[in-house]
């Protein structure tokens, strides 16, 4: 506990602990994957119904649904015109179609209602928790969704934490044993801004191709040094020899 006007050290020597380690991940992640740099701005609405249509679902269905979403619809007008099991039935491929098809509706009605457009544009303009805050007032768009849609639409500073992010971060004892909205908010303070871009890409590949949730392939990763479980581990293993 730390008293009134007094600055806790134990919490501020953690937090430049965590830091530190935090950046170093993200330089071992670069150094392994190569540094990755945002590459330029989508129309943030298009990014916003693509990361819906994105949720539970792999990147090339999640395409394959807006794709044939944006062909059975000449604009946003008519999607949002549109009687929802007509967008249910062309965005099917990208599964959980009743449920995202009316999410969607009701984004675009939101819109128009709050802006008298189709456009989200202006959200570039705000800071970007004022933002996150905005696009978190959709039904359906969670704290993972507005913050892929600031880092990947706009390029800006704000961490999305999905299942390998979640999953790493923890393992590493970057972010404690917290739910991934809290893991938003710690990893959002640890790591530094212009370095979340590419350690949220580098981590969801380390996350595919080598830290597994099943089996994470410890003897092939070069972040062992850094890493909680891996030194729970080897730990476990030399108490049972
Ligand atoms: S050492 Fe193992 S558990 Fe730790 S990050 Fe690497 S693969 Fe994952």
């Amino acid at each position: 506990m730390s008293l009134p006007g007094f600055v806790d050290n134990r919490a501020l020597c953690y937090n430049a602990g965590v830091m530190t380690k935090a950046v170093r991940v993200c330089k071992a992640l670069d150094e392994r994957y190569g540094k990755k740099r945002w590459d330029g701005y989508e129309p943030i609405l298009d990014c916003l119904v693509w990361t819906v249509l994105s949720q539970n679902t792999s990147a090339s269905n999640c395409n394959e649904a807006f794709a044939r979403l944006r062909e059975r619809f000449c604009s946003w007008q008519e999607v949002k015109d549109a009687a929802w099991q007509d967008i249910a039935d062309a965005i099917r491929p990208g599964g959980l179609a009743n449920l995202k098809a009316p999410r969607i509706k009701n984004i675009l009605e939101q819109v128009k209602r709050d802006t008298g457009k189709l456009d989200l544009d202006w959200i570039a303009d705000l800071p970007a928790q004022q933002a996150r805050d905005y696009l978190e007032g959709f039904d359906g768009v969670g704290r993972k969704t507005a913050a892929c849609v600031l880092m990947f639409g706009l390029g800006k500073p704000v961490m999305p934490v999905d299942t390998h992010v979640h999953r790493i971060s923890k393992r590493l004892g970057l972010i404690g044993d917290v739910a991934p909205d809290a893991a938003h908010d710690i990893l959002q303070r640890i790591v530094p801004p212009e370095r979340i871009y590419s350690c949220h890409v580098n981590m969801v590949v380390h996350g595919r191709e080598v830290c597994g949730a099943a089996r994470p392939r410890c003897e092939e990763c070069n972040l062992t040094i850094e890493c909680d479980y891996f030194a729970e581990r080897f730990a476990d293993t030399t108490e049972t020899r």
